[in-house]
């Protein structure tokens, strides 16, 4: 009883947060901090969870963990939404407006249509970003800090260098015109699943969902410590049907988690990580000068 209450957790969730910004009254969408909210109260019932069901004793949240993670949740409500907001979307939305691309066809789809087109155009972009990341070095210097995590949480998802999250940030939305309601489903779908998908709780969906969504088996095996090599799979944050259709799934699950020799890192290293190589250079040089 108490492993089905848990395994049908994620899709009940989906579901909920579908209905909810359906049937919610515009003013609430239109506050500035609708989304912000829901997604934090998400991330809160999720980070509960792990307290009552874990699912691996060694990814147990302590007080470090947890207020890493808190500040991860608020850097990305507060600097990264504003710098996604200012540098990407309204600027989209601006040469949207002077080359007067119109999509008003999506504004008279179904509420559901309009929540997965969001869903998947969000989701197909990361994908990509993500592969990236994996692929090329300079992309992965951004990305790598949050492989470094050595044990996984409701609130992981947030954790990572800026540069990373505010590139996995973007996407083509604002070409688009849509109902901010449907806009804002979609991103709490998104939400809501990669949360489940790095929460320390002993959910396993059924296979429809798992088929769709990506769950903690797939996300954690992209998280594994037993090689850089073996993270290279399961690139979907949210719909890892993606990579069932572009040859990237693996099944499984990995419980032990991180990069290298599984050394976590600091908030300041993981800012810094990408310009490791630049201060190696300049403490190189002045080892040299001050040895000659
Ligand atoms: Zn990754
Ligand atoms: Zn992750």
């Amino acid at each position: 009883m108490k492993k089905a209450f848990f395994d049908l957790l994620p899709p009940a969730s989906v579901a909920f947060v579908v209905l909810f910004w359906a049937m919610v009254p515009t003013w609430f969408v239109e506050k500035p901090w609708s989304l912000v909210l829901v997604s934090s109260a998400v991330a809160v019932f999720v980070q509960c969870l792990e307290l009552i069901h874990e699912r691996h004793a060694g990814w147990r949240i302590n007080k470090r963990e947890l207020f890493t993670d808190i500040f991860y949740v608020i850097f990305g409500a507060t600097v990264i939404q504003w710098l996604t907001t200012n540098l990407a979307d309204d600027p989209l939305a601006a040469v949207k407006k002077s080359l007067g691309i119109e999509t008003q066809w999506a504004m008279h789809l179904p509420f559901l249509l309009q929540v997965m087109l969001v869903v998947l155009l969000v989701e197909f972009g990361q994908y990509w970003m993500h592969r990236l990341m994996h692929n090329q070095s300079f992309f992965w210097s951004t990305h790598a800090p949050h492989h470094h995590i050595t044990q996984l949480n409701a609130m992981k998802g947030y954790v990572g260098n800026p540069l990373e999250l505010f590139l996995i940030s973007l996407s083509v939305i604002s070409l688009f015109d849509l109902p901010q309601a449907a806009v804002f489903a979609a991103l709490n779908v998104i939400g809501i699943v990669a949360v489940f998908a790095h929460a320390n709780v002993r959910s396993d969906p059924p296979r429809w969902y798992s088929f769709f969504f990506t769950t903690i088996r797939h996300h954690s095996l992209h998280h594994t410590a037993l090689s850089y090599e073996d993270t290279r799979c399961n690139y979907g944050c949210a719909i890892i049907l993606f990579d069932r259709i572009l040859g990237t799934f693996r099944e499984g699950e990995s419980e032990i988690v991180g990069q290298g020799e599984r050394v976590r890192l600091s908030v300041r290293e993981q800012f810094l990580f990408p310009l490791r190589p630049l201060i190696a250079m300049i403490n190189a040089r002045r080892e040299t000068a001050e040895t000659a």
